[in-house]
C-alpha cells in the first residue's frame, strides 16, 4: 500500500510540476507580449435585433507571439487573472481600445466599445487612475467608451466597487454586467445593481430553443433587466430562430456569429462602411 501511494505521490507531483512550470512560461511569455506589443484586439459588433442596425462593438484581446501563432484569451487570461498580470493586459486594453475609438471617430464610424475587466482592475490604483484621467477629461471619448464585468465578480466585491461604477456611469462610461445569469445574483442585489447593461450569457441563448427552462431563464431575464431599466443585450447568436426568440422576448440588442464575427480594425472599417450604424 506504501508503494502505491509513494508512486501516486510521484505522479501527482510530476503533473503538478509541469502544470507549474507551464504556467510560469505563460506568464513570462505574456509579460515580454506586453511589452514588445504582441497583443492586439478584435472588435466584434452589437446590433440593433430588429434592424441589424450597429449600435456597439466589444473588444476582444488577441496574443501573437513572436512565432507567429496565436494564444486564445480563454487559456492566457485565467492564468493571468491568477497571476495579477491581467492588470496590466487590460490597461493596455483599455490604452487600445481609446486608440481604435479615436481612429474610428475620424473616419466618421463611432460607435460606443466596451472593453473588459476585471474587479482586481478596478482595486488597482493604476489601473483607476488611468480610468480617473479619462472621467475627469472632457474627452468625447468616453461617452463612447463601456466596461464589461462579470456578474460573479461584480457581486463578490459590490461594496467596494459600486461607488467607482457609479462614477463611471455618471461620466456617460456604460457598465456592461456580463455572462448574466451565471452568477447566481439575488433579486435583493439586482434592484442595486450598479450597471447600464445586462448581457445575457452565451449558454443560455444556446439552449433557449431546445431547452424549456432555457427559455425560461432568458425571459426572466429580459423582464427584469426592462423592470430595471438596463439595456438587454444577448451574447452568442449563432441562428435567426434565435434572433426571433430573443425579440419575441423583448430583448434588444445581440452580439453573435450571426450578426459579425469579431474582426481586425482593418475589416471592421470595412464591416462599418457596408452597415447601418444606429
Ligand atoms: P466573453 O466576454 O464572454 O466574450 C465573448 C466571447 O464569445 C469571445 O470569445 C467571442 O469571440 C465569443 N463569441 C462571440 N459570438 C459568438 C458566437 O456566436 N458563438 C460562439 N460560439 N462564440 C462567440 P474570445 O474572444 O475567445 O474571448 C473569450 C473570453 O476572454 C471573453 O469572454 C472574455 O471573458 C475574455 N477576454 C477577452 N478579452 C479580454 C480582455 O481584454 N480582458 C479580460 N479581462 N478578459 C478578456
Ligand atoms: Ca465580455
Ligand atoms: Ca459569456
Ligand atoms: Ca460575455
Amino acid at each position: 500500500r506504501g508503494r502505491n501511494a509513494g508512486k501516486q505521490f510521484i505522479e501527482y507531483s510530476a503533473q503538478f510540476g509541469l502544470e507549474a512550470v507551464n504556467r510560469h512560461r505563460l506568464l513570462q511569455g505574456l509579460n515580454e507580449a506586453i511589452e514588445h506589443n504582441h497583443l492586439f484586439l478584435m472588435y466584434q459588433p452589437k446590433v440593433r435585433l430588429h434592424d441589424r442596425a450597429v449600435v456597439g462593438l466589444e473588444a476582444l484581446v488577441r496574443w501573437r507571439t513572436a512565432s507567429g501563432e496565436f494564444i486564445s484569451p480563454a487559456e492566457f487570461i485565467p492564468v493571468a487573472e491568477m497571476s495579477g498580470l491581467i492588470k496590466k493586459v487590460d490597461l493596455r486594453v483599455f490604452e487600445m481600445s481609446l486608440v481604435a475609438l479615436q481612429t474610428l471617430k475620424h473616419l466618421g464610424l463611432a460607435v460606443p466599445l466596451s472593453f473588459n475587466v476585471t474587479v482586481s482592475d478596478l482595486e488597482d490604483e493604476v489601473f483607476t487612475h488611468a480610468l480617473q484621467r479619462l472621467v475627469d477629461s472632457n474627452s468625447e471619448l468616453k461617452q463612447l467608451l463601456e466596461i464589461e464585468l462579470t456578474e460573479s465578480q461584480a457581486m463578490a466585491d459590490y461594496q467596494q466597487i459600486s461607488p467607482l461604477l457609479k462614477q463611471l456611469i455618471d461620466a456617460g462610461i456604460g457598465v456592461n454586467i456580463d455572462d448574466f445569469g451565471t452568477g447566481y445574483s439575488s433579486l435583493k442585489h439586482l434592484t442595486d445593481l450598479t450597471a447600464t447593461h445586462l448581457k445575457i450569457d452565451r449558454s443560455f441563448v444556446d439552449s433557449m430553443l431546445t431547452d424549456c427552462a432555457g427559455e425560461h431563464v432568458v425571459d426572466v431575464i429580459i423582464r427584469l433587466g426592462k423592470r430595471f431599466n438596463f439595456t438587454v443585450v444577448a451574447e452568442g447568436v449563432e441562428t435567426e430562430a434565435q434572433q426571433q426568440k430573443l425579440m419575441q422576448l423583448g430583448c434588444d440588442i445581440g452580439q453573435g456569429y450571426l450578426f459579425a464575427k469579431p474582426m481586425v480594425l482593418d475589416d471592421l472599417i470595412i464591416w462599418l462602411k457596408n452597415n447601418n450604424i444606429a
